[in-house]
C-alpha cells in the first residue's frame, strides 16, 4: 500500500497556505477525534496521521525539509518532543553522514553550507493592497558564499585539523555514567578549522548582499500567507541559490473586519430607521451597496451580500460582505420629540404594552399559590 503524503492526508494542495492547512486539519481532527469515534481503531489511526501531518506542515522549517526530502528527512525528528530546527538540522547531518541513513550518500562536511539556502523576509501590506493585489518591491539581504575562501572562512582556503575535536567534528561529554556526543562548537562539526581567517569575509565564509526584487502580490492574500520567489535566496558554496519566501502581515482596516474571505462591517442605524425598515446606502469593498432593512430590524441583525467579500487567493471564488446592524437611540429628547413619541406610543394601544400580558399571567399564577 502506498503511503499518503502529508498533503494528501490533510486533503490540501502542495501550495496550500497556513490558513488552509489549519482549516483542513481542524475539520479532519474533529471528524476523527477519538471522543467522537469510540472503539474505532481506523478513526484513531487517521486522527494520529492528521496530527502528524499538521505538526509538520504547520512549521515552516519542517515543511521545507519535508518538501525537499520527504518524510525520511524528518524521521526521528517528528517524534521528538522539542522538534526545534536545531534538533532537526543536527539529525540531518547524522543522516547524511551515513550513521543512520543507511545507503544515503555521505556528504563531506567541508561541502556543507554554513547557512540554509532558503530564506524568509516578512512584509507588511495595507488592507486594500491585500484585497486588490499589488506589485511591491521587496528589499532583502542574502548570504553569498565568499569567493576568496570558497566559503570556508579560512585565508586562501587553507584549513587545518580542528584542535578542539581532533578532526572528529564531535566532542564528548560525560554526565554520570552516560556519555553524550555533541557537534563540535569550534568547527561546527566540519572537523577542520581555519589556519588564518579570510580577510574578505573576516572568517564568516560568506558576504551579505543587498538586493531588491519586484513581486506581484495576488488579490486576497492574508496574514501568514507566504509567496515563494524562486532562486532569490542565499547562495551556497557550490553556487546553488535557494529560494526567497515572503511572509505577509496585513494591517487591519478601521471599518472592514476580515474573516477568511468574508468581510464584516458594522452599520449604525437610528432606531426610527430600524423600525420603519429604511433603505440605506452603505460602503462596500468596491463602492456602495443598497441595504434594505426589514421593518423592525433588530440590533446585531446581519444582512449578507453574496459575492461582495474578498477574492480567494487561490482563485476559488469570492466571499461575502456581512453588514451587522448597531441600533442607536437618541441621547436626549426635546419636549416636542417626547410629545411625538408619547403620541406614537398611544397610537399602538395594547400592542405598545407587551409587558402587561406577562404581568397578568404572573399575577394569575401567584393567586393560585395562596389558595
Ligand atoms: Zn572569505
Ligand atoms: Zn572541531
Amino acid at each position: 500500500m502506498e503511503e499518503l503524503s502529508y498533503y494528501e492526508i490533510l486533503e490540501v494542495t502542495r501550495d496550500a497556505d497556513k490558513t488552509t492547512i489549519k482549516k483542513a486539519y481542524r475539520k479532519l481532527a474533529k471528524q476523527y477525534h477519538p471522543d467522537k469515534n469510540p472503539n474505532d481503531p481506523e478513526a484513531e489511526h487517521k486522527f494520529k496521521l492528521c496530527n502528524e501531518a499538521y505538526q509538520c506542515l504547520s512549521d515552516d522549517q519542517q515543511r521545507s525539509i519535508y518538501d525537499r526530502y520527504g518524510k525520511e528527512g524528518l524521521q526521528g525528528g517528528a517524534g521528538r518532543s522539542s522538534g526545534g530546527f536545531d534538533d532537526l538540522s543536527s539529525m540531518f547531518e547524522e543522516m547524511f553522514s551515513g550513521f543512520a541513513g543507511g545507503g544515503r550518500r555521505r556528504q563531506n562536511p567541508a561541502d556543507m553550507d554554513k547557512y540554509p539556502l532558503d530564506m524568509n523576509v516578512d512584509m507588511r501590506i495595507s488592507f486594500n493592497e491585500a484585497i486588490f493585489g499589488c506589485e511591491k518591491e521587496v528589499e532583502f539581504t542574502y548570504k553569498k558564499s565568499c569567493n576568496d575562501c570558497k566559503g570556508t572562512g579560512a585565508k586562501d582556503g587553507k584549513l587545518s585539523t580542528c584542535k578542539q575535536c581532533g578532526g572528529q567534528g564531535q566532542v564528548y561529554m560525560k554526565q554520570g555514567f552516560m556519555t553524550f556526543s555533541q557537534t563540535c562548537p569550534a568547527c561546527q562539526g566540519t572537523g577542520s578549522a581555519a589556519t588564518d581567517k579570510c580577510n574578505s569575509c573576516r572568517g564568516a565564509g560568506y558576504e551579505e548582499v543587498k538586493e531588491s526584487v519586484s513581486i506581484k502580490i495576488p488579490k486576497g492574500i492574508d496574514t501568514g500567507n507566504r509567496l515563494r520567489v524562486s532562486g532569490r535566496g542565499n547562495i551556497g558554496k557550490r553556487g546553488t541559490r535557494g529560494d526567497l519566501y515572503v511572509t505577509f502581515e496585513v494591517t487591519p482596516d478601521k471599518h472592514f473586519i476580515r474573516d477568511e474571505n468574508d468581510v464584516y462591517i458594522e452599520i449604525p442605524v437610528f432606531f426610527t430607521q430600524a423600525i420603519t425598515g429604511a433603505t440605506l446606502t452603505i460602503p462596500s469593498l468596491r463602492g456602495e451597496l443598497e441595504l434594505k432593512l426589514d421593518v423592525g430590524t433588530k440590533d446585531k441583525q446581519r444582512f449578507t451580500f453574496r459575492g461582495e467579500g474578498i477574492d480567494d487567493v487561490h482563485g476559488h471564488g469570492r466571499g461575502d460582505l456581512i453588514a451587522q446592524i448597531d441600533i442607536t437611540y437618541p441621547k436626549k429628547l426635546s419636549d416636542e420629540q417626547l410629545d411625538l413619541l408619547e403620541k406614537l406610543q398611544d397610537s399602538f394601544g395594547i400592542e405598545s404594552k407587551p409587558h402587561e400580558s406577562v404581568l397578568d399571567s404572573a399575577i394569575e399564577k401567584m393567586k393560585g399559590w395562596f389558595k
